[in-house]
Formats: C-alpha cells, structure tokens, sequence
C-alpha cells in the first residue's frame, strides 16, 4: 500500500460507512480468516461491518470468532442484497477476479461503493478503487495485519482478531512451511499471539476435528494416487461416488492434494475431484521449487493461483479429464526435469 492509498482509506473510515467484506467462493482458513479478522477491527473502530460469503465452506472454520453472523449468499440472498445495497464500502479479499465469486459476481457488479481489494494472488484485476496487492505475501491475513499496522491501529486487535488472522496466516503457508513464510510473518504471527490467539487450540480445531469418515476417504484418495515418476509427478483422482460413499462434507479433501508432494523427488501434485451437481471436475495444482502451477492451471484448466499452489476445472468426465492432463504433462517433461 502505497502513502496515498492509506491516506484515501484513513479518510473513508474517518466517516461512518456501511461495510460488506467478501471472500472468495468456497472460502478456506485465509479468506474467512481475513474477511472475520477485518470486520472484527472494522466494527471496534465503530463502523457498521458484515461478512457477506458467497456460498458454504468446511465445518473447520466454523467455529471462528465472528462465525454466527456471516450472511451466505447462496442461502440468504435476501439478508445479503440488503446488505449490498446499503453498502458504501466493499472490501474484496482474498482474490483477484471478481469472477473468483461465482453467481455473486452479477451482485457486485457496476455498484457505486468503493471497493478496496487486499490480496495476494497473481495478476489482479483493475475493478478496485483502492488494490493492496502483494503477491510476495504468505498470505491475505498477514496483509490485514498491515493493513491495521498502516493505520497505526494495531493497539486495537483484540483476541478475536489475533484469532481470526492467526488461524489464515496458518492455513496459507502449511502451518508456516511454503516459501512465502517470511520472517515477518514469524513477527506478525508472534504479535498476534501476544494479542491473544491461542496458536495449540486453533491448530487443534483446525486439523484434529476430523470424522472418521473423512480419513476413510483420506485411505480412498491415497489408494487412488497415481505417480509418475518420470515427471516427477503424482495425482489423486476422487469421483462423486467414493464421496458420496464416506458422507463427503465440504472441506474433507482440503489438503489430500499435499500428500503428493510428501513422496521424495515428487514436485507436482494434482487432485482431481468429481463435483456432479456442478457438472465439473475441480482441479487443485500443488508444486514445489520454480515450476508454476499457477500458470499451468491458466493455460489448461480456466483456473490460477499462486506459483505453488492452484486451482482450475474441466468440463470433461473424470476419464477425459485425466486422460487429456496424461496428454498434457508430456509436453512439460524437461520443465519438471531441469
Ligand atoms: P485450492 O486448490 O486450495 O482450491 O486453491 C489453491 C489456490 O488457487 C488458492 O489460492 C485459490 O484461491 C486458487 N484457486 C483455486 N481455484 C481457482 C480457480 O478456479 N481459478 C483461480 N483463478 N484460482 C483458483
Ligand atoms: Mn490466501
């Protein structure tokens, strides 16, 4: 954030607005944590703030601070078109293309609020009135914590916001491993446990709430990997099935596509997981070291993300899908053998 930019948002917040904060579409730990962390520090600075998400996300964040009054767009449209059209800010977080918010996009379109997006994903859209991009960030809950730090407010984080922030910078950088973990990170992180976030207990909530249900797919995803070591590859394919056969909730393939990248001498990982009501096969990319999944994700599966960890999805059945990905990968062998 540049000086004039912080000088623009110190005067909108000097008047009382009316706040929504959206994440992106099946918001993770980062985005919930970002937007719940935001609306928190909003609120106790005296501005009206809400949470407005544009659909569900994993009963492992559910128990954040904040979590009770999130309005979700899919099942509350109503309570959330109020909400928009009284808006007279509207922070964006966490992403970088408003199409990053599915059918709520036509929602926010050509509205008159100011929009200010925080974000760390590459190649961000022009939509804001105010962009806080950074893609060197291990993540949007760290740029929070600055962004609080450029208003000269970080007196005012309380526990719930210490909470809210530790819980994204935690999921974001795999629990403070990927390459974007910084040794400010390490210095933001601390604050915020000074300030009240009990790092054993959001650990736990996070990773040691699981069904059994959900590590019995876990057995299903690891069973189904398919590694090719010749491009130092490896890939997990899950159908609407073998969801539906362990009560698949949303959130319990979130991090099966890690596993990949814990084989020695693996660099890319992929997970391939049937979604029959939306007609798609949802596509995480994860790779360690200079090859992006970012940009591979781009160029064949209508996606993005970071350098190291990516989205995207086919249109294909999972045999198609899987069978053009094989075809793909070919071209990219001495890329992933430098
Ligand atoms: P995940 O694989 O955990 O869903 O997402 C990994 C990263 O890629 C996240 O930063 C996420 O925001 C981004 N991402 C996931 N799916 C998509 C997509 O379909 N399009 C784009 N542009 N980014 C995505
Ligand atoms: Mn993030």
């Amino acid at each position: 954030m540049n000086l004039a930019d912080i000088t623009t948002v110190k005067s909108i917040l000097s008047q009382p607005q009316k706040i929504v904060i959206v994440p992106h579409k099946n918001p993770d730990g980062d985005a919930m944590g970002a937007c719940l962390g935001l609306c928190s520090f909003l609120k106790g600075m005296g501005q009206t703030a809400h949470v407005v998400s544009p659909n569900d996300y994993p009963k492992f964040l559910k128990w954040m601070p904040g979590n009770d009054e999130v309005v979700n767009f899919e099942w509350q449209p109503q309570e959330a078109y109020k909400l928009l059209d009284e808006a007279t800010v509207i922070f964006t977080l966490d992403f970088n293309d408003l199409s990053r918010i599915g059918s709520m996009e036509a929602a926010l379109k050509d509205r008159d609020a100011d929009f200010i997006m925080i974000d760390h994903h590459q190649q961000p859209s022009d939509y804001a009135k105010m962009t806080y991009s950074d893609v060197t960030m291990s993540s949007t809950c760290e740029m929070v914590y600055n962004f609080i730090e450029y208003l000269g407010l970080t007196n005012s984080i309380t526990a719930d916001i210490a909470t809210n922030l530790y819980t994204g910078i935690m999921t974001d950088t795999g629990s403070f491993k990927y390459r974007s973990t910084s040794s400010k990170t390490h210095r933001v992180v601390a604050e915020l446990i000074d300030k009240g976030a009990d790092n054993m207990e959001i650990h736990r909530q996070v990773f040691d709430t699981n069904s059994p249900s959900r590590l019995h797919l876990l057995g299903v995803a690891l069973s189904n990997m398919v590694i090719l070591p010749e491009y130092k590859t490896a890939y997990i394919t899950l159908t609407q099935d073998e969801l539906d056969q362990h009560e698949f909730k949303k959130g319990d393939t979130e991090g099966f596509v890690n596993y990949g990248l814990t084989l020695e001498g693996i660099i890319f990982a992929l997970i391939f997981i049937e979604n029959k009501e939306e007609g798609i096969i949802k596509i995480s990319l994860r790779s360690v070291g200079d090859f992006s999944v970012n940009q591979f994700a781009r160029e064949h599966f209508d996606g993005g993300g970071h350098d190291n960890a990516a989205g995207g999805k086919s249109d294909l059945s999972m045999q198609e899908t899987v069978d053009r990905f094989n075809k793909i990968l070919k071209n990219y062998k001495s890329e992933l053998n430098p």
